[in-house]
């Protein structure tokens, strides 16, 4: 039954962070009335001056989206990072994968961007519709998926009603747990220390990624001698990590990355994330659905994760778009069942390649490390091979919503 003043809308997102925001932008071009609610009501900016610590390669296939939404001229304008190179190195056998944007014939491979700068630009679009309304801070308390729309009451006793909901509130998602919506998982042998270094040398617009037997330490190049740090390794070296003198974890990190870019000369704060992953086993209920790592969290190795939530976004908003312009009830589960075949395969497959990939680069036996040394040098030289991984890496392979599609501006 619904209560006396309930607040309607077409769609109700449950979580503002990049996923639920850019899924709010592409659902307002339909016409849509749509909520966004979070827990988080701080403002963004001003930004403090140094580099934030959590960061995201972002593929080209999400900087189109970011173009079509109109959120990523706002990106450029705080700041954004392009790359042209990505070096993967053994450490083990010594063999190394390298990968141009020259090869792909494209200018960059891709671009590093501070989480909370696609924020900024994001909230600053949510803030241009009028067809949006951000709700926050705000929690749901209460869930009803009822047979005529998805009713939820918030922590500060509002009620809010509309024919569909969308759960875009991150890994440990409260409406996939209220929905009773259940995930598969492993334990995670991995934590990751994340932080910005600067280094003595400059590493021209690359990445670099160096696969040690406890794990692999990821370099995001910002400006010429800055960059963003993601290691990977076991919880109780990354609690070490975090923990040591900031001259020592500089020396620790710089024989991590052999010393590649120079001398690492300082670092930023350092913050332990727990890497959990985990696959929801059904995306959609009747009026719900979930995106982003609300249905599923990935291993950050290949720094797809944000990339597959906002291709989640854009597929959603397609099926909900379409269904809306035909006249369909866009919270029908058949309409809502095309979004999770469309997205479900290609998302496991993701996170299943990033699994496999981290369990090889773990074996530290002779023989084994000889042969897996061989086989990257094959591969490095195999361009035909390499040109349908760069384009994979830079997310334009594949089934893709039509959004991204385009070449974007
Ligand atoms: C160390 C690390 C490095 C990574 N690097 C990359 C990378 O380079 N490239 C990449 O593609 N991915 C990367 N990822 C993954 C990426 O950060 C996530 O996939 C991404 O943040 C998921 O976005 P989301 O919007 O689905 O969820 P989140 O970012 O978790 O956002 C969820 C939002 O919901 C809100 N919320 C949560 N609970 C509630 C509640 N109960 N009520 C109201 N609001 C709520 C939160 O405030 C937040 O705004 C990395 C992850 C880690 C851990």
């Amino acid at each position: 039954m619904s209560p006396l003043h309930e607040q309607r809308y077409d769609v109700i997102i449950a979580g503002g962070g990049m996923v639920g925001s850019a899924l709010a932008c592409l659902l307002s071009g339909h016409g849509l009335e749509v909520a966004v609610i979070d827990r988080d009501g701080a403002p963004l900016e001003p930004f403090p001056a140094t580099y934030a610590t959590r960061t995201s390669a972002i593929t080209e296939a999400t900087r189109r989206l970011f173009v079509a939404i109109g959120a990523w001229r706002g990106m450029q304008a705080r700041r954004v990072f392009p790359y042209r190179t990505m070096e993967v190195r053994d450490a083990g056998s010594g063999a190394r994968l390298h990968f141009d944007s020259a090869d792909a014939g494209t200018p960059d491979l891709g671009h590093i961007v501070e989480n909370r700068v696609i924020l900024a630009a994001l909230r600053e679009r949510l803030a241009e519709h009028r067809n949006i309304h951000l709700i926050a801070p705000a929690e749901p308390a209460a869930l009803h998926l009822d047979s005529d729309a998805a009713r939820l009451r918030l922590d500060d006793g509002r009620h809010l009603a509309a024919p569909l909901l969308v759960a875009a509130d991150g890994g440990r998602s409260r409406i996939r747990e209220l929905a009773g919506l259940t995930t598969w998982g492993w334990h995670g042998d991995h934590h990751a220390v994340v932080t910005w270094v600067r280094c003595a040398e400059s590493h021209q617009n690359s990445c670099y990624q160096r696969f040690l037997p406890d794990g692999p330490v990821g370099f995001l190049g910002f400006d010429p001698h800055h960059a963003s740090i993601v290691w990977s390794t076991t919880p109780e070296r990354a609690e070490a990590l975090a923990a040591m003198d900031e001259a020592v974890f500089c020396a620790e990190l710089g024989a991590a990355l052999e010393h590649r870019f120079g001398a690492v000369e300082a670092c930023g704060e350092r913050a332990v994330w727990p890497l959990v992953p985990h696959h929801a086993h059904h995306y959609t209920r009747p009026r719900l659905a979930l995106v982003g790592d609300a249905a599923h969290r990935i291993h950050p190795l290949a720094g797809q994760g944000v990339n597959i939530g906002l291709l989640d976004a854009a597929a959603l908003a397609e099926v909900i778009g379409e269904a809306h312009r035909s006249g369909r009830e866009i919270g029908d589960h058949a309409v809502l069942r095309r979004y999770e075949r469309w997205r479900k395969g290609d998302n496991l497959t993701v996170q299943l390649a990033m699994e496999a990939i981290k369990r090889l680069f773990a074996v530290d036996a002779t023989p084994f490390t000889a042969l897996r040394g061989t086989g990257l040098r094959l591969l490095d030289r195999a361009e035909p091979i390499k040109k349908p991984m760069i384009r994979r890496a830079m997310g334009l392979s594949g089934d893709l919503p039509r959004v991204v599609k385009s070449s974007g501006g």
